[in-house]
């Protein structure tokens, strides 16, 4: 392949010539630093070349070398537990991020360690059958994670070789393929094009929750495994809180953190918590089952989208495996921004704000890749990939396009509200403008597993919340006086609502996390008083009544989320004979 040559630099884009044959995506190395760059777009001999390096001192005339391959990542073991820039490169701390520009430009560094020996214990045997995504056998990583071996996709035949368990380094052939006739050595890594989804045999509807212990996500806009939600909010509203609550405690077994942020220094601050973090299950370092993508303070905003396509295609990776995998990308706003620029720089036509005519098709894409599958291979698993982004309005404005579209193509949408953060009801995600499409996908597996009421209450609390607002700009129009009976008891059971359930802080040790039962338990004290109450109002008792003979029970109930632990929810028990005593007393004074 013959070099380009530089013909224009314009920030990261630079266009070089003889460049006749190149392909779209083919990763090309920039000027005598060489620098990464993918070619974006070709005209004639031309090619457009993004580069992910800063490209000050580059000039016109230098070679632009071709490699003919696109941009690719090593996935195997040796992943867990590491800090990679833009372009996978390892950063032996979070401190590289923020290092003055141009010590990294141009480095070639390989992303898995070469010396590291893991020890592999094979699962299949010499004679085997094996195909794409076929398990051959396993390296325990870390503690928490057990690392499958993977055929690479498309390789297929019958093992000629296995070697004996022991200890390997990745590059070591550990199998032998006999495919058709070749000999394809299979290695503890492999590597994959990052804009290329990873195969699997079938998409399957995603029908169980990825439980994340926040009871406002998990039982009034629930993401199911395989999912795809947005976070967008202003800043300050909570998006790092909510996210990083989300890397710690959902249960996913693989969390990969991609942060696409305003340079390196934003992120550092997010990122430097994570060495801390514990495992809320097992105690260990949340490192253990967490990988993290953040470009350096060198790298240019495009290397932002090159972070996006390297979390998704490592979250696809542990999909293959068999594992829930959960990736969260704060904020994809930085990257549609960063594909902005690049239009700009391209002089593409641009649509909606300046954004490119593809921010659609690119944000549609990235989701695409999300979801619940049936992998390829043996043995039979599934696995999934569930995406969260966050996503960073201008003042908070949700019609701007990237939230907008964004909004087209997740299917929950968790929207972060300024006024409740300031008014410090958090998490702020506003009740009245958030949706779940999953509600009716996941509503059997918590009727079956947790509370067979649980859609039933679920909903109960949901219209009381709408009926709420509608109320509060009546009583904003006429005042409170006006109000019936009924309609004051569904201003007390949304204060209940609001004050015991959706309120939730995540610094707090016991509340930090809610398991399902537990929260179906505080539901359920609700549901009683709601339930209850709206009898007792219907015969005629005033709502203040009421109110006033539950004494010092109601703030008892809103206090239990942070009281009562996990492993002790029987002392539910009591508050619910409590509640039903004092309505039974009521009852009786109403003479039944
Ligand atoms: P953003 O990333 O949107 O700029 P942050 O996630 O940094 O906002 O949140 C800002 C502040 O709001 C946090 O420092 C914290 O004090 C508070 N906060 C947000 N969510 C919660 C929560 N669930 N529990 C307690 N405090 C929270």
């Amino acid at each position: 392949m013959d070099n380009g040559r530089i013909v224009r630099i314009n920030g990261p884009l630079v266009v070089a010539d003889n460049m006749r044959n190149a392909q779209m995506y083919e990763v090309v190395e920039v000027g005598e630093p060489r620098l990464i760059g993918e070619i974006t777009r070709i005209e004639g001999d031309r090619a457009f070349i993004q580069v992910y390096e800063d490209t000050s001192g580059i000039k016109p005339n230098e070679p632009v070398y071709r490699t003919g391959a696109p941009l690719s990542i090593e996935l195997g073991p040796g992943l867990i537990g590491k800090i990679f820039d833009g372009l996978q490169r390892p950063l032996d701390s979070i401190k590289e991020l923020t290092k003055s520009p141009f010590i990294a430009r141009g480095i070639k560094v390989p992303s898995i360690d070469r010396k590291t020996k893991w020890h592999f214990v094979p699962k299949v045997k010499k004679g085997d059958k094996v195909e794409g995504g076929s398990i051959i056998g396993i390296v325990n990583e870390t503690p928490l994670v057990e690392h499958r071996i993977l055929v690479p996709p498309y390789v297929h035949g019958t093992l000629k070789e296995v070697v004996a368990e022991g200890d390997y380094t990745v590059e070591d052939p550990i199998a032998i393929v006999d495919m058709n006739g070749d000999e394809v050595p299979v290695k503890l890594m492999q590597k994959w094009p990052v804009r290329i989804p990873r195969p699997f045999k079938e998409k399957l509807e995603p029908t169980e929750p990825l439980l994340t212990g926040t009871r406002v996500l998990d039982t009034i806009f629930p993401i199911a495994k395989g999912g795809t939600a947005a976070i967008p909010g202003p800043f300050g509203s909570g998006k790092t809180v909510t996210l990083q609550s989300l890397a710690k405690w959902s249960a996913a077994k693989i969390v990969i953190y991609v942060g696409c942020g305003e340079r390196g220094n934003e992120m550092t601050d997010e990122l430097r918590q994570f060495p801390s973090l514990k495992d809320p299950w097992t105690g260990r370092p949340l490192l253990e089952r967490t990988i993290l993508v953040a470009n350096t303070s060198n790298m240019p905003v495009a290397a932002r989208e090159a972070s996006i396509y390297v979390g998704i295609t490592m979250a696809e990776y542990f999909r293959d495996q068999g594992y829930d995998t959960l990736l969260v990308a704060d904020s994809t706003s930085r990257w549609a921004e960063a594909l902005r620029d690049l239009g700009g720089r391209m002089e593409e036509m641009p649509a909606e704000e300046g954004f490119p005519s593809y921010l659609p098709s690119r944000l549609a894409e990235y989701y695409e890749r999300a979801g619940r599958v049936k992998t390829i291979g043996n043995p039979e698993r599934f696995g999934s990939v569930t995406v969260a982004s966050a996503v960073s309005p201008p003042g908070g404005d949700f019609t701007e396009p990237v939230t907008s579209q964004t909004l087209r193509f997740v299917k929950v949408f968790w929207p972060l509200d300024v006024s409740l953060a300031q008014a410090r009801h958090y998490p702020a995600i506003n009740w009245l403008q958030g949706f779940s499409a999953y509600v009716d996908l996941v509503a059997n597996w918590w009727n079956t597993n947790v509370d067979p009421k649980w859609r039933e209450m679920r909903d109960m609390m949901v219209r009381t919340l709408i009926r709420e607002d509608e109320l509060r700009q009546i009583v904003r129009l006429v005042g409170p006086e006006s109000l019936a009976e009924k309609d004051k008891l569904i201003l007390e059971t949304a204060r209940l609502i609001k004050e015991a359930f959706l309120k939730q802080n995540a610094y707090d040790d016991i509340d930090a996390f809610s398991s399902p039962q537990k929260q179906a338990r505080i539901m359920r004290l609700i549901y009683l008083f709601n339930t209850y109450a709206s009898k007792l109002v219907e015969r005629g008792i005033p709502t203040k009544k009421i109110v006033d003979s539950m004494g010092q029970l109601l703030p008892e109930i809103i206090r239990s989320k942070a009281a009562i632990k996990n492993d002790e929810l029987n002392r539910y028990d009591e508050l619910e004979r409590k509640l039903i005593t004092v309505f039974e007393n009521l009852e009786k004074e109403a003479g039944t």
